[in-house]
């Protein structure tokens, strides 16, 4: 167990690996409602999760017997060694010149053999049935493994926790820096950078710092605008920790605002804290979607929030279950979501707030912890 008083790195450095070998004998459990006998896992996110290998290239194969990782030869070592520390207990398999040999015997004898469908391209499923599988039954499978990944294991939470820690301390760090005029990208760019002083292998996507106009868009990329006295400054960024992701949007005003983005962020403040508050196990995802839309739609922006209100985080960014109008998932404990409602006006510019929770018993626990405060107070300058 972690304490309050251990440093980011003192735990950084505690991690265990995580141990995987109760997840297959869950996804062989899910083999008969998919009407497959073997599956062959092609998404690295799910290759990670079933195995413990972090390599760019490799297959999984799984039959009822058996547990195959397939790779090539720059990944001999890492790959015997990542399945001893995860425990996977998968047959480490290594060609770089005959994968098509391995991963057809790993395949045997099964008969009806389950495809990601969301992850294998066209061409290689053609390849598959044309020639590789050619007489088998080739089935596509939606969200097999990521079924099992939803309900996040206590170290995954505490790798989601800390790869948060670390965005609430860069963030900490680095706000007084937007009293001094940086363009978008240097803000963005020293704030990737903070992150990955405090320990985070890298930003879990591309951070979003968006000044004044840009931040009507609500992916805008960073650019080379100063940001400026007045200005509403959307930044939505988050590390990676062993391979999780944190995810979190604040919206700071920089010095003083117009009214109107004043009441912009007022209404997303209060929509976003109502959609946490509606965050519990058994809730319908959609409804914490409704909660929040509704708070913004009483203010009159309905169409001016312009996207779904979260995602789940985990080994992926946005992974399953969607909390959108129309997720049909229904939140369970364990689940990680963001909740993370905004406005967007052309003429003032974006509000968004975003914080990353956990599903509990009670209710949920934000990951996410810094200030929703969105007032930076500006101070005298050198004329
Ligand atoms: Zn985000
Ligand atoms: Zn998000």
């Amino acid at each position: 167990m972690t304490t309050e008083v251990d440093t980011i790195e003192v735990r950084l450095a505690g991690l265990q690996p995580i141990e995987v070998a109760n997840r297959l004998p869950r996804l062989r459990a899910s083999f008969d409602a998919a009407q497959i006998d073997a599956l062959i896992v092609s998404a690295p996110a799910n290759i990670r999760y079933l195995t413990g290998f972090t390599g760019s290239a490799g297959i999984v194969v799984v039959t009822a017997e058996d547990f195959f990782l397939i790779s090539d030869g720059r990944y001999r070592e890492q790959a015997a060694d990542q399945i001893a520390r995860s425990g996977a207990g998968a047959r480490v398999q290594i060609s770089s010149t005959a994968q098509r040999d391995l991963i057809v015997s790993a395949v045997g004898e099964s008969r009806r053999v389950g495809l990601e469908a969301e992850h294998i391209t066209w061409s290689t499923q053609r390849r598959y049935e044309s020639e590789w599988f050619a007489g088998r039954l080739l089935i596509p499978t939606v969200g097999l493994v990521e079924g099992l990944r939803r309900v996040k294991e206590p170290a995954e939470l505490v790798r989601i926790e800390l790869a948060a820690e670390i965005a609430d301390a860069a963030l900490a760090k680095m706000r007084p820096r937007l009293l001094e005029r940086p363009t978008e990208m240097e803000f963005a760019r020293e704030l990737d950078m903070t992150m990955r002083t405090l320990g985070a292998t890298r930003p879990s996507f591309e951070t979003i710092v968006a000044s004044g106009p840009n931040g009507a868009r609500p992916h805008a990329r960073p650019s080379s605008r100063s940001i400026e006295f007045g200005d509403l400054v959307v930044i939505d960024f988050g590390a990676v920790i062993d391979g999780y992701c944190s995810d979190m949007t604040r919206t700071i005003a920089v010095g003083d605002v117009s009214p109107t983005a004043q009441r912009m962020l007022d209404v997303v403040t209060r929509a976003q804290a109502a959609g946490v508050a509606a965050v519990r196990p058994g809730v319908a995802a959609r409804e914490v979607d409704a909660v929040c839309r509704s708070v913004i739609e009483h203010a009159g922006w309905a169409d001016a929030f312009s996207h779904g209100t979260g995602h789940g985080v985990g080994l992926d960014i946005h992974e399953a279950p969607g909390v959108g109008s129309t997720s049909d998932a229904t939140l369970v404990i364990g689940d990680v979501v963001t909740v993370e409602p905004g406005v967007y006006l052309p003429e003032h510019g974006g509000v968004r707030v975003e914080d990353t929770v956990v599903v509990t018993a009670e209710g949920c626990r934000p990951l996410t912890h810094s200030t929703k405060d969105p007032t930076l107070t500006t101070r005298p300058r050198p004329a």
